[in-house]
């Protein structure tokens, strides 16, 4: 079939599929590498994503073209090893794993010793002399298979395991006897008959197909459809299936099993990092059944451990390990996370993949890596996901603040977090949408609350190492988490938590430091991050290497500050309503609005100008020799009308009103739908003295700043809410008549530009005639999308989410930008724009300034600049970067 790959045992693979990871999965694809290179890998085969898709949109039925690939790979594994599945007295025994493109929870977890039936068991205990590894494997085997594929309820078997235990009078599992193991099996299989009515399957391929269909199921799981729609993965992908020979880790003082990173995932640090553990299989090491041993000396003596590494204990194979990790490095030019058995002192690699990392740690590897020569700076660049750098930017605790330590844990995923306890996934995910904090308490976190990790700002689990599920996910998220914390316990009933020696209920805060793994009552300071080392270093190969610049949206002088630090290029959107709002201005502002005639509103504004002046002049003051584009008023007056008798009161009395003529008037000013009503430029046209007041303090306040400086002032003056050309001539005449009256008072002339926003699809359409009057667009796709779609952005939150699921919008357009429709009347107005005027200056100012996906394609049609929030420069440069590579 061309469908199933073989690899591994000598297989040939040529064909260049083998090892596409959009073929053969991530899994598949690097276990074909692996063996490629020569590395030992179990012999296997590989059955393609393309079949998940057939066998899901087929009725789960698989042709005949596959049933001949899967007994080819069989006979290939066969002859590999020198077994037969389903032998009596030599049988084969095989692995079944999902593999996607991308490693992703919620797919089915694997099934391990496949091949194992009342007969195969006898041979394999007579074969190996080791009926306790025979029968281990065996129970093992009727566990995963029923929990995994026939839905049996796992706690059913663990809860039979604990009693044969105390039956016993042991306390660990390496106790338990051959014997006890057989017993255990037969009280296993009555389990199954009693939940299913059908006995455990003893026919090796029916179990074989059973796994197979599994896999390919549990593509379409909810678990999985959460995953793929946090991540943006499509589900056409679908996934591939891997059957692999097994190896045994699980045979006696000489076998182990292992996870490793080549490199420290949380720090970035070159260092081997990994959890081993001796005589065990499989999941063991990630389960937190057993606590996992230390890799390296180093580690263990860091952490004060006793039970030996694996560099001590198993020199050999660790050797061997630490070989194969270089040569992967080498291969793949990245970090990998390894996983690997042990069989009787020999080494299997079972799986490698480019690992996890943190944030701290993905600027660190990629920096580097610059340096030992691996990669250059573009791969280093196009290495560091944007988005991550988010937790870079943020708050760490303050070294300095008070801490009232309750326990401490693993230090799992670092960053810090403060919030109220929950307890379970949908807790957290209801409270965070009500905009709590909150942080995710459990036991430990498996596949199914991913969607409350998400919405927690930190994750804390009693049970788990470094490499459990709540630390690896937290990591790949960006949450804080402390796992393995053993001062921890929950009591679900009550829910109540116990840490170190408190009680606590839900809802109480604590804080969480993931570097630590220190785990504090209530909530503790943070302080802002600096900004040097590695950071700095990728951020210059950043900005060599992108060609848009990056702006920001900011308005108040220290969000400008801010942005000036993370590196904005000048402001591309500084809006001037929350001004009007400010204390002291507000009832100003309301005497404007409901004066009744000009005189009225001029007397207002006059009381404005001079507030308004000392607005600029600071922020000017911040952004001296940068551009800074303001924005003319945009707001419906309806947003500041008075609603509260006492306001109206208030404003009676400095006006000398009636509250009763004050009252009218704001009924008169009342609007159905102020989105689009009277806003933006509209305002302009009907009140000119409003924006006349707002030039002139612009103008004043470049004019005083630039004399003071010395350094050039660029005021650009944008008008909000154009849709023709007309609007523009008008209000830009309005402009230069301000400027050129303030300038002759001054006796001081400046640079400046007029233009406009495009935000409006008529705007977009008009665009080559109205650059005739305007010398920049800024693209504000806020208000674009939401007329475009017809979507208020206010109202959205209860439809879209609902359409993001059925993916009648691949992502939310508010978020990333509807590149296919908004995307169009974007790059036509930047067209028509040029069209008429070469030069005309392009940016883009709506939130999806600070989106990678946008800047992307902001890059493609050729924008000058980008405008993000302070927090998103750093991401906008990045991102921008990675868009001109
Ligand atoms: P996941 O994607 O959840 O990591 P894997 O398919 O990698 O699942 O399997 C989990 C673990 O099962 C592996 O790390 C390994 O320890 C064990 N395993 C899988 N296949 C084999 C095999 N053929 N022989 C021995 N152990 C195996
Ligand atoms: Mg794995
Ligand atoms: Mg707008």
């Amino acid at each position: 079939s061309a469908y199933v790959f073989h690899f591994g045992g000598g297989a040939r693979n040529d064909d260049p599929r083998a090892k596409d990871k959009t073929i053969t999965g991530g899994k598949g694809a690097n276990l074909a590498e692996m063996a490629g290179i020569g590395l030992p890998v179990p012999p296997g085969f590989t059955i393609s994503t393309e079949v998940c898709t057939q066998y899901n949109s087929a009725g789960k039925q698989f042709d005949a073209d596959i049933k001949a690939g899967v007994a080819a790979g069989l006979s290939h594994i066969e002859a590999a090893t020198g077994r037969v599945f389903g032998d009596a007295a030599n049988p084969l025994l095989v692995s079944v794993r999902s593999g996607a493109r991308v490693s992703m929870p919620g797919m089915m977890d694997t099934v391990l010793n496949l091949g194992l039936n009342d007969v195969t068991v006898e041979g394999l205990s007579a074969d190996s002399g080791d009926a306790r590894f025979a029968w281990d494997s065996y129970r093992r085997f009727i566990q995963m298979y029923s929990d995994v594929v026939l839905g049996v309820d796992h706690h059913r078997f663990e809860d039979a395991l604990e009693i044969a235990k105390e039956d016993n009078g042991y306390y660990a599992d390496v106790e338990m006897s051959a014997d006890n193991w057989r017993k255990l099996v037969g009280e296993y299989k009555a389990i199954v008959e009693e939940e299913l009515g059908r006995p455990f399957p003893q026919d090796v391929h029916e179990q074989l197909w059973g796994a197979i269909g599994a896999v390919f199921d549990s593509w379409e799981s909810e678990r999985a459809k959460v995953y793929r729609k946090l991540n943006d993965i499509p589900a056409e992908w679908g996934t591939a299936v891997n059957v692999q020979a097994m190896v045994f880790g699980n045979m006696g003082d000489t076998s182990a099993t292992g996870v490793a990173f080549t490199r420290d995932p949380a720090t970035g640090e070159k260092a081997y990092y990994g959890e081993w553990l001796v005589n065990a299989q499989g999941e063991d090491v990630v389960a937190g059944i057993r606590t996992p041993q230390y890799l390296t000396l180093a580690a263990r003596e860091r952490a004060g451990a006793k039970p030996l590494s694996m560099e001590e204990a198993m020199p050999q194979a660790y050797a061997e390990l630490a070989s194969v990790f270089e040569l992967l490095e080498k291969h793949y030019k990245d970090m990998q996370d390894i996983e690997f058995t042990v069989e009787k002192n020999k080494l299997w690699m079972l799986q490698t993949r480019s690992g996890k990392r943190t944030a701290k740690a993905a600027l660190k590897m990629a920096v580097d890596m610059v340096g030992e020569g691996l990669i250059d700076e573009a791969t280093a660049i196009a290495r560091v996901d944007p988005m991550a750098l988010d937790q870079l930017l943020h708050p760490t605790l303050d070294p300095k603040a008070p801490r009232d330590v309750l326990a401490k844990g693993l230090p799992a995923s670092p960053g810090a977090a403060s919030g109220a306890i929950v307890f379970d996934a949908d807790t957290a995910q209801a409270r965070a949408e009500r905009g709590d904090s909150v942080i995710l308490v459990r036991v430990e976190t498996s596949p199914e609350d991913i969607h409350g990790m998400h919405a927690a700002k930190g994750i804390l689990t009693a049970r788990g190492g470094m490499t459990s599920h709540a630390a690896v996910v937290a990591r790949g998220m960006g949450r804080p988490c402390v796992s393995g914390a053993s001062g921890l316990s929950i009591d679900m009933a009550a829910r109540k938590a116990r840490i170190g020696t408190r009680d606590l209920a839900e809802g109480d805060v604590i804080t969480l430091d993931g570097s630590t793994g220190e785990i504090m009552a209530g909530e503790v300071a943070m302080v802002e991050p600096e900004l040097v080392g590695d950071f700095a270093t990728l951020m210059v190969w950043a900005d060599k290497h992108r060609r848009m610049k990056v702006r920001t949206n900011a308005e108040t002088p220290m969000d400008c500050q801010v942005a000036r630090q993370f590196g904005a290029e000048g402001i591309g959107l500084c809006r001037t309503e929350h001004m009007f709002f400010e204390a002291g201005r507000i009832s100003a502002v309301r005497q404007m609005i409901l004066a009744e005639d000009e005189a009225g509103r001029r007397a207002a504004l006059a009381k404005l100008l001079p507030e308004q002046r000392a607005d600029f002049i600071a922020i000017f003051d911040v952004m001296a020799g940068l551009p800074v584009t303001i924005r003319l008023l945009d707001p419906p007056l309806h947003e500041f009308l008075p609603h509260a008798d006492a306001e109206f009161e208030e404003l009676a009395e400095v006006t000398g009103l009636g509250v009763d003529h004050l009252k009218r008037r704001a009924g008169e000013l009342h609007e159905f739908n102020p989105m689009l009503g009277h806003r933006g430029c509209r305002l302009g046209i009907t009140f000119p003295e409003i924006y006349e007041m707002q030039a002139q303090a612009i103008f004043e306040a470049a004019v005083e700043v630039a004399t003071k400086s010395g350094e050039a002032v660029v005021p650009e003056v944008m008008i909000p809410l154009v849709a023709t050309k007309k609007e523009l001539q008008i209000l830009r005449a309005l402009v230069d008549r301000v400027a050129a009256q303030v300038f002759a008072d001054k006796g001081k002339t400046l640079d400046y530009l007029v233009g406009t926003m495009i935000e409006l699809p008529r705007a977009a359409l008009m665009a080559g005639e109205i650059a005739e009057e305007g010398t920049f667009f800024s693209f504000g796709t806020n208000d674009l999308t939401q007329t475009t779609l017809g979507v208020s952005r206010d109202d959205a939150a209860r439809f879209l989410n609902p359409y993001v699921d059925q993916g009648i919008y691949p992502r939310d357009p508010f978020v990333s930008l509807d590149i296919e429709g908004v995307g169009q009347l974007v790059e036509l107005a930047a067209e028509r724009g040029r069209k008429t005027r070469p030069d005309i200056k392009l940016g883009i100012c709506g939130e999806h300034g600070g989106d990678p996906a946008s800047i992307a394609f902001c890059e493609k049609v050729g924008l000058d600049y980008v405008s993000a929030s302070p927090y998103r420069v750093p991401i906008a440069r990045l991102a921008a970067a990675q868009a001109a590579l």
